[in-house]
């Protein structure tokens, strides 16, 4: 087989035909500016406001609860900004050490600012340790915001988001709850509708939609700083003429990846199984990220991160790249730079550990050859590299 094999869907993902096809128009004639009150402006706006239904409809939310963005980092800005500078230096902001630069940047950003965080530490999965969480709440000290993602990057783990939701309300009503889901919406079913989460991130390219579009949920009522000033675009929380034909993609996106979600599902954890089963043979084989041989484990299935002792994640990765084999070392944010990922060495591994590690993502279209030429691949990879 002498073909391209694309393994990185958790940095991006190709846009699906469907996708394009409901997009074409508004790229074509239905150009108009969804500001403007002639025929073709409204018929734009009513573009937007029929996709806005449609993502409030998958997410079990209403749709004055969507904010259209340019994607999952503009959505994190919004979020986590737009409450610190209305909630101020007089309280706490926490997250977690293994969130995706998106939000961890902020963070520091809002350190140097001098605002008060704290960075909660996760376990050996990748797992919050939630109990460092209660140990805030029993110090007493007012909490103005707490951020923490949906599912990893590149381990795949799933937070327990409703239980921190619960704690962090039972505490202050006021908390305000962010959640990155940036690698599960349009992967897990999430039904934002009375739930303890204020604002989510979500971003289109992540399924199956173009790069350049995303979401924020925000709950109904809650109080958001704006960070792009104009002409009041999106109910004056981010202004801009909106990106009409990838916000329709990106609603029909969503819309196919939750038809028959279950399914598709279980059989990317089947494939999951497949390359693990595989790439257990290869000596020397570690898995940083969990597998389930259950459905609900808290895990997004599908991604996939391993590390094989005595091996450049890097050199590994150039080599299959000459075979048209596509995985990132880390997230994609690392895998041109020899940093380790600051998630694997949240976990525990060590520099070298975390800089012999691969990361695997792929969706349910994947077939029985391409796991057979992808496992092939590593192993003769793997045993070619350890000789040099
Ligand atoms: N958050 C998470 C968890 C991500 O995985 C990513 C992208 O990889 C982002 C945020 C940033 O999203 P975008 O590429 O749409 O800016």
């Amino acid at each position: 087989m002498d073909k391209e094999l694309y393994c990185d869907y958790s940095a991006t993902t190709p846009v699906l035909p469907e996708v394009l096809v409901e997009m074409m128009p508004y790229l074509m004639n239905g150009y108009g500016n969804p500001s403007s009150v002639y025929t073709k402006g409204r018929e734009a706006k009513e573009a937007i406001e029929n996709a806005r239904k449609s993502i409030a409809n998958n997410m079990s939310c209403k749709p004055e609860e969507i904010i259209f963005t340019s994607g999952g980092t503009e959505s994190d800005n919004l979020a986590i900004k737009g409450i610190a500078q209305l909630k101020g230096k007089n309280g706490l902001y926490i997250t977690s050490k293994i969130e995706h630069p998106a939000v961890l940047n902020v963070f520091k950003e809002l350190e140097e600012q001098g605002y008060e965080v704290i960075y909660l530490d996760v376990d050996s999965t990748g797992l919050v340790f939630i109990e460092q969480l209660i140990d805030v709440t029993r110090s007493q000290k007012k909490i103005n915001l707490v951020s923490i993602m949906y599912a990893n990057n590149e381990l795949g783990i799933i937070q327990p988001i409703e239980e921190i939701g619960h704690i962090l309300k039972a505490y202050d009503e006021e908390t305000i709850f962010h959640c990155d889901a940036v690698q599960a919406v349009g992967k897990k079913m999430l039904h934002l509708n009375g739930c303890d989460v204020d604002l989510l991130s979500a971003s289109g390219h992540k399924f199956g939609a173009p790069k350049g579009i995303g979401f924020l949920y925000k709950k109904k009522g809650l109080e958001l700083n704006c960070q792009n000033i104009g002409g009041g675009q999106e109910n004056n929380l981010r202004s801009g003429t909106e990106n009409v034909a990838s916000i329709v993609g990106m609603a029909k996106a969503l819309e196919i990846h939750m038809d028959n979600l279950i399914n598709k599902q279980n059989q990317t954890h089947s494939i999951e199984g497949f390359i693990r089963t595989y790439l257990k043979n290869i000596n020397g084989t570690h898995f940083n990220s969990l597998f389930s041989d259950k459905q609900n484990i808290a895990k997004i299935h599908g991604i996939l991160n391993v590390r094989f002792d005595n091996i450049s994640a890097q050199s590994l990765l150039l080599y299959l790249d000459n075979k048209g084999i596509y995985v990132s070392a880390g997230s994609a944010c690392h895998s041109d730079s020899d940093t380790p990922s600051h998630v694997l060495k949240a976990i525990g591994l060590t520099d070298e550990e975390a800089l012999s590690s691969i990361r695997i993502s792929f969706d349910n279209s994947m077939t029985a050859n391409e796991v057979y030429y992808l496992v092939e691949n590593i192993k003769e990879s793997v045993e070619y590299l350890r000789k040099m």
